[in-house]
């Protein structure tokens, strides 16, 4: 919810000259760390996040495996210097929260029952951080594990979508995300049309609701497009490498 008032369209206009329907600039990239199965770096607008993962490996302690499939779990950490003021290193309840999300629409995609008994640990560091995150660690810890060879059913995506000055954005940045009236964060998985993640902090009305929703929905689309080209990308080189 807004803490002050702070003008956010001027001349029809978002502070950072975007449409109202346009995604912040995105770069991505897999394959960045030596020592994961899998990883990925990607930069969303003023964010940057990086995934690795690790595993699948022998799950302790041995009572709480599961014979059936692989449990996969998510650690997601901001840097202390990710932020304006220093975060307060270690976990706090935000965290655990969108570690808990990212784990849940990984594990709706990834083919856990090849790996019983067996954990996968995937990793998210924000190391800079500017509103929408969580949408940023899905899609940045998707491309980890699809990174590592871990069968996947299909790759999750993600974008947000919000209200500000009483009017329906795509993809939030820190100033719209502060000082506006609501953020919608959605993850899909777009090739089974599965929803992973619908949270809404703000309020809307049914048809704003609606119309943020499918914004969200188209943007996260469109974030889905680069993923696969990365993917894609990535094996091309792999192929040119050898
Ligand atoms: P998301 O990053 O998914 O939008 P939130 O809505 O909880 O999640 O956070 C919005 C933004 O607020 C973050 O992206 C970050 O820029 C900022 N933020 C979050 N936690 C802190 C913190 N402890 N200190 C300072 N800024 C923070």
């Amino acid at each position: 919810m807004a803490e002050k008032e702070m003008k956010l369209i001027v001349d029809g206009k978002r502070l950072d000259g975007r449409k109202f329907d346009e995604l912040r600039e995105i770069k991505m990239e897999v394959n960045v760390l030596e020592r994961t199965m899998g990883s990925a770096y990607v930069e969303w607008g003023n964010n940057k996040v990086l995934a690795g993962v690790h595993g699948p490996r022998e799950f302790h302690p041995k009572f709480l495996r599961d014979p059936r499939k692989a449990i996969l779990t998510c650690t997601y950490n901001m840097a202390a210097f990710s932020v304006d003021d220093r975060k307060r290193p270690g976990p706090d309840r935000r965290s655990v929260e969108i570690s808990k999300v990212i784990s849940d629409a990984l594990s709706s995609v990834a083919v856990l029952e090849k790996y019983p008994n067996t954990g996968i640990d995937v990793f998210v560091e924000v190391l800079q951080a500017d509103a929408g995150t969580r949408c940023v660690s899905i899609v940045a810890a998707s491309l980890a594990l699809a990174n590592s060879g871990v069968p996947m059913k299909d790759l999750v995506s993600a974008c947000a979508s919000g209200k500000i000055d009483g009017e329906i954005v795509l993809d939030l940045m820190k100033e719209e995300d502060n000082y506006g009236e609501c953020d919608l964060p959605v993850a899909i998985s777009p090739r089974r049309g599965d929803i992973l993640l619908l949270q809404m902090d703000g309020n809307l009305t049914r048809e704003e609701y609606t119309k943020a929703y499918n914004l969200a929905v188209e943007g996260a689309k469109k974030v889905y497009g680069m993923q696969k080209k990365t993917l894609l990308d990535s094996m091309v080189n792999l192929e040119e490498g050898e």
